[in-house]
């Protein structure tokens, strides 16, 4: 049996940060689920794919080979043999993986992984639709809000560290465009979940927010006597 924590959110409201933080403190495996829809959206790109080839997209998404070697700071990602960690951040690939994780069968395909990955661990998860979709019986459900402009500032504080030259009004409407695609998918839409904890981590410090969510889910521990 595994024990699972599910941390939904938009881009921005922490879950990456943080998600890695958690998984250390309480010695959890770190599953981040945007890197499943990233590398098909790279692999799209690679082979001049265009977005209304829905088909083709979809093939790409059946044949692709997906490896996360868990690394202490980023995880290595591996697209069909090759180290795509970075190319899986790019302007070109955020543009698209929002439209490329909205075809159904993507999807479909991508959680049959995600579950695949988590199956006899016990992990933190990250995600649009970990509470929702992937794992509705997750142990522990938490949604990540923050503003929007806060969102787009702290992207652009982590871009500007990675060397990904973006302006802030770019990364604003960019993150505008991708909440608006994520609310609106078939199946697997960012909603928080009914039985989710709803975190807001404006104004918040990293250290705040990770207190926060571990007294949350240290309460939780408790109840559920694990
Ligand atoms: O989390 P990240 O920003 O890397 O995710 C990239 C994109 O992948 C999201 O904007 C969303 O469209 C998609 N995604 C998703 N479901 C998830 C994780 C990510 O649709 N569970």
């Amino acid at each position: 049996m595994s024990f699972i924590i599910g941390i939904d959110g938009p881009a921005g409201s922490g879950k990456g940060t943080l998600t890695k933080l958690i998984a250390k403190k309480f010695g959890l495996t770190h599953i981040d689920t945007g890197i499943t829809y990233r590398a098909v959206a790279k692999a799209v790109l690679d082979n001049n794919i265009k977005l209304d080839e829905k088909e083709k997209i979809i093939e790409i998404a059946r044949n692709v080979d997906i490896q996360i070697v868990p690394e202490e700071n980023v995880d290595k990602v591996f697209l069909n043999g090759k180290d795509v960690t970075q190319d899986i951040r790019s302007k070109e690939v955020t543009a698209i993986v929002s439209q490329v994780s909205s075809i159904k069968e993507v999807r479909l395909l991508m959680v049959e992984l995600q579950r695949k990955l988590a199956k006899g661990k016990n992990v933190i998860m990250e995600g649009r639709d970990i509470c929702t979709y992937v794992f509705p019986n997750a142990d522990i459900k938490i949604y990540l809000k923050a503003s929007l402009e806060e969102r787009a500032r702290r992207r652009f504080e982590e871009n500007k560290q990675k060397g990904i030259n973006m302006s802030y009004e770019e990364i604003l409407e960019s993150i505008k465009l991708r909440d608006e695609n994520d609310m609106h998918k078939e199946i697997g839409s960012l909603q928080v979940a009914e039985d989710s904890i709803v975190v807001d981590t404006t104004g918040l410090e990293i250290e705040q927010s990770l207190e926060k969510l571990s007294k949350i889910i240290e309460e939780r521990i408790k109840e559920i006597k694990i």
